[in-house]
């Protein structure tokens, strides 16, 4: 019997990609992966110890909740302290820590938060407790907003009266576009993401690649993948070329999912949201649309979110655009630990300075 997974991680393939790699890599280059999943699978899998010095992995905004600003967090944790309210959100959010406690925290003094895996299930908690408003925590990129855009029209369909989805959802491209255009980004080839671009295709980093003259290749998470992805970066480098390639054919087409994106687009719209560490970018959020308001938090709730400052000493903004590894923020490994997280980067099992505590990389 063999895992589906197994020829990606063969050791012989592995071995030969490394080799290819090794050779490649003639001058310094700096490569950007945009996805925690990339990030998390480099270390898991020990790449970083195999690749050649000259090759510098740079990591970038592609954890969801750790590009979530400050105000949002704090608006959720506040949410859960109402006592008609509900919240129903992936795990990864509980220990995320806003100005004042964390939503984990929230509920150890009361507060009504279950943990899911599919916002599917927020409906039947809706159903079960119809005498609060649940309220789901919409965090994620394109690869969850079809899922969540799917629960919102079930709701509309089944007549759900007290639920409702609070949207911080984000779109990659457009992060992407605001880094790159961003003086003090210094990136020679972008490692894409697997999983969103699953959804949006390949095409949509062809807009990325000729404006930035940049080279991009979407790769797998195995690491066959992201040897041969970054052998294909390497190769465009040299040839001073700048195109989309996909190194993840069996995942990613050149149009992505169309029907995922017909769903996000008839309950969706792109609107202005703050990126933590990056600000506002324009266009780089999904909002619900006029038709499924009723189930829009902040138009339901009147929910009025304040930009906040990032915690006191926290670096995660500039760790976020690849401008800091997180051993260069102070706080690392001192106040800042996976048991007594500062700042979001170290909460998140797909965070950046969690990837680097947990591995025990000090560059
Ligand atoms: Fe923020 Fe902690 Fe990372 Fe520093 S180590 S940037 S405080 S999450």
């Amino acid at each position: 019997w063999q895992n589906t997974f197994d020829p990606f991680r063969s050791r012989e393939t592995v071995k030969g990609l490394h080799k290819v790699l090794l050779r490649e890599v003639e001058r310094p280059v700096r490569i950007m992966e945009v996805c925690g999943t990339h990030t998390m699978s480099i270390f898991q899998h020990g790449l970083r110890e195999l690749f050649p010095e000259k090759l510098k992995m740079i990591s970038g905004p592609g954890c969801p909740v750790c590009v979530t600003s400050q105000g949002d967090i704090d608006t959720m944790i506040g949410l859960s302290r109402e006592p008609n309210c509900r919240l129903v959100s992936f795990g990864d959010m509980l220990r995320v820590p806003g100005s004042n406690g964390s939503l984990r925290d929230a509920m150890a003094q009361g507060a009504k938060v279950h943990i899911v895996y599919s916002p599917m299930d927020a409906l039947e908690i809706a159903k079960k407790f119809s005498d609060d408003e649940v309220v789901f925590l919409g965090i994620g990129f394109e690869t969850t907003a079809p899922s969540i855009a799917a629960t919102i029209i079930r709701a509309k369909k089944e007549k759900i009266k007290n639920f409702s989805v609070l949207s911080t959802m984000k779109l990659m491209p457009p992060a992407l576009h605001s880094l790159f255009s961003q003086e003090d980004v210094e990136v020679d080839g972008l490692l894409c993401p697997g999983h969103v671009s699953a959804i949006i295709g390949a095409r949509a980093y062809v807009p990325i690649s000729e404006e930035f003259k940049i080279p991009c290749v979407i790769a797998g998470f195995e690491p066959a993948d992201i040897l041969a992805a970054l052998i294909l970066l390497i190769r465009q480098i040299k040839n001073g070329e700048s195109k989309v390639e996909n190194a993840y054919e069996r995942a990613v087409s050149w149009d992505g999912n169309e029907r995922a994106l017909e769903i996000v687009k008839k309950v969706f719209y792109p609107v202005d949201v703050t990126w933590r560490g990056i600000g506002v970018i324009p266009q780089s959020g999904l909002s619900i649309r006029k038709e499924f308001e009723e189930f829009c938090a902040r138009k339901k709730l009147g929910l009025k979110i304040k930009e906040l400052p990032e915690p006191k000493g926290c670096r995660c903004g500039e760790v976020l655009k690849g401008a800091i590894t997180p051993p260069m923020c102070p706080l690392f490994k001192k106040a800042c630990t996976p048991a007594t997280p500062v700042g979001p980067c170290m909460v998140s099992s797909e965070g950046i300075c969690h990837a680097y505590y947990r591995y025990g990389f000090a560059d």
